[in-house]
């Protein structure tokens, strides 16, 4: 018998927990965290206590009660008691925090199964951001072809593409026929292929159920979305245009985004600046040969910017170890101030209030290639506008979604034929079902036994 539970990603774009049980091996496929995670209870210092290990996230039902999953330290203080691992193996399909965060609290005895790149990807989080641990696992790496066995289920690995490199979806042959599990996936990015070959193995898979991430699942789009030749076409209109500053916001992991900033910058002669923790990024994926990314220490196109610290002077140890590497390559506010007209300068949020030493004239660019905010009282959009308009800069919208919209979505299940399908990722499972009769809505922590 074949049993799905769903832990995460029920009604909720993210934090997806799929557990599935084949006779007596039971896996898990991706174990991320919500973007909601706790905003009922927690609240700027009001957080949950690290003494206290999973017990104030079980106080909530923030995560699920499951024996054999946790670690040994995190259920110290917990009523949950502490038992072997009863769970035989994680499958992550890529590096987004809503699929891999809490592994974290997992029992490093249970082993982890991760695409090459989504490894290099989780290292260059640990080593570069402070508050970032995904815990001690064996990790196993995959890639497309692999076969996994693991105990009575053999897991493939199928590459997709989606706004991560190294994204993957699972088809996962069980004693009951096979099942197929779409991670987040798009088809209209620049490696649309990878997601077909997907969709084409899925189909021959004959899958007795898939489970489909809906993240653009919705009767209505109100967000402007493009493709990501479009993002490039509009980024170098702006950016040929102007004989001013352009900064540009986008998600650091988004590698076809900082690609298509960089093949912009380069055709408009241009250099761009990123952040030491963007170059150590680059430096990490030069590793896999999959992937085409630059060289920060070696292309001229690229230069570094590094922010006034502690001494304020530049002093070599007033960075981290592993921004040292890229100081050949440093530019700082003075230089970006001289420089303005030839740059394209990388500035997300967070980096804002290094427009006070920047001072960049007025009608700059700001080109903000993200999702636009989910509300219109949106704290954070609202501050940037501020700034924009502070510094009078001319603000642009632009970004490609990492996500298949519904047109895509329906027709994809439509062609693999799935005979169930369970929409996870998704705050509309309904419309799933009003355009899939097949289509079993999920309850959190229900059973579904499939035949
Ligand atoms: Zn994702």
């Amino acid at each position: 018998m074949v049993k799905l539970i769903f832990y995460g990603g029920v009604n909720e774009i993210g934090g997806n927990k799929i557990l599935l049980q084949d006779k007596k091996t039971r896996v898990m496929f991706d174990f991320g965290q919500s973007f909601t995670f706790g905003v009922n209870y927690f609240a700027g210092y009001l957080a949950p206590r690290a003494v206290n290990g999973l017990g104030d996230y079980f106080a909530f039902d923030l995560l699920p009660r499951i024996e054999g999953l946790y670690s040994k330290e995190m259920l110290t203080t917990c009523d949950l008691p502490y038992v072997q691992p009863k769970i035989d193996a994680v499958f992550l399909s890529h590096a987004h925090f809503d699929h891999v965060s809490h592994i974290q609290f997992l029992d490093p005895k249970i082993p982890v199964f991760m695409g090459y790149g989504t490894k290099l990807f989780m290292e260059s989080m640990e080593e570069t951001s402070s508050f970032c641990s995904y815990g001690d696992h064996t990790c196993n790496r995959f890639r497309t072809g692999d076969k996994i066995k693991v105990g009575s289920i053999t897991v493939e690995p199928v590459h997709v593409d989606h706004s991560i490199p190294a994204a993957y979806g699972f088809i996962i042959s069980t004693s009951e026929g096979n099942v197929v599990y779409t991670g987040d996936l798009r088809r209209h990015g620049p490696r649309k292929d990878l997601t077909e070959d997907f969709i084409e193995k899925a189909k021959a898979s004959e899958p007795i159920a898939m489970i489909c991430e809906g993240t653009r699942m919705a009767t209505t789009e109100n967000r402007q979305n493009i493709s990501e030749p479009e993002v490039r076409k509009q980024a170098q209109e702006v950016i040929a245009s102007t004989d001013k500053m352009v900064f540009a916001a986008h998600y650091s992991r988004d590698i076809d985004r900082f690609n298509s900033f960089y093949k912009v910058a380069k055709k408009t002669n241009r250099k761009l600046v990123i952040t030491p923790k963007t170059a150590y990024l680059l430096t990490k994926l030069l590793d896999d040969k999959h992937l085409s990314v630059p060289d920060p220490l070696k292309d001229d196109n690229i230069l570094v910017y590094y922010k006034r610290k502690r001494s304020g002077s530049f002093d070599d140890k007033d960075y981290f170890l592993w921004e040292r590497t890229f100081m050949e390559k440093m530019v700082t506010h003075e230089y970006i101030q001289k420089y303005q007209k030839t740059l394209v300068m990388d500035l997300d949020f967070y980096q804002l209030t290094e427009l006070i030493d920047i001072k960049p004239e007025a009608g700059s660019h700001f080109i903000h290639s993200m999702s636009e905010p989910f509300s219109e009282e949106d704290i954070e959009d609202q501050v940037l506008h501020n700034w924009i308009d502070r510094f009078k800069m001319q603000f642009h919208q632009m970004h490609a979604s990492g996500h298949m919209k519904k047109e895509q979505l329906v027709e994809m299940i439509n062609y693999i034929q799935p005979k169930i399908v369970f929409p996870v990722h998704t705050e509309n499972q309904l419309l799933f079902r009003s355009y899939c009769s097949n289509t079993q809505t999920i309850e959190q922590g229900k059973e579904y036994v499939l035949k």
